[in-house]
């Protein structure tokens, strides 16, 4: 198996899952996630607590959304370092399967499944 197709490969199904993700943004009607976290916050509390609450759901929402792309970017960015497909907290090599379920995977079965080590220390 050629490696750079492979790396083709992996990076298309990435940039497809991203413009996946940010169309389904653009119909949750969700924008940038500093103006969706300003909401609510504003000078006429009362007015527009039953507007933040409402529109707590779709921030949660958005901020998921954002994190996942944010994962994607990371992933984009490995697959060029050629660090792809290695855990970024062990750097022993996340399981095919793994990778064929989340391809922006950046940690193993393990360290994913540790509490408290799930972010990346340095
Ligand atoms: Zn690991």
């Amino acid at each position: 198996m050629d490696q750079a197709d492979t790396q083709a490969q992996t990076r298309d199904l990435l940039m497809q899952k991203r413009s996946e993700i940010l169309t389904k943004v653009d119909q949750l009607g969700a924008h940038d996630p500093a103006e969706v976290a300003n909401l609510g916050f504003g000078k006429r509390i009362g007015d527009a607590t039953a507007y933040a609450v409402e529109r707590m759901t779709d921030a949660y929402q958005a901020r998921t959304i954002y994190s996942t792309v944010a994962e994607i970017d990371q992933a984009l960015e490995r697959l060029e370092a050629g660090t792809y497909g290695r855990c970024v907290s062990c750097g022993r090599p996340i399981p095919e399967e793994r990778l064929a379920a989340v391809p922006w995977a950046a940690l193993c079965v393990p360290c994913s499944a540790r509490p408290g080590k799930s972010k990346l220390v340095r």
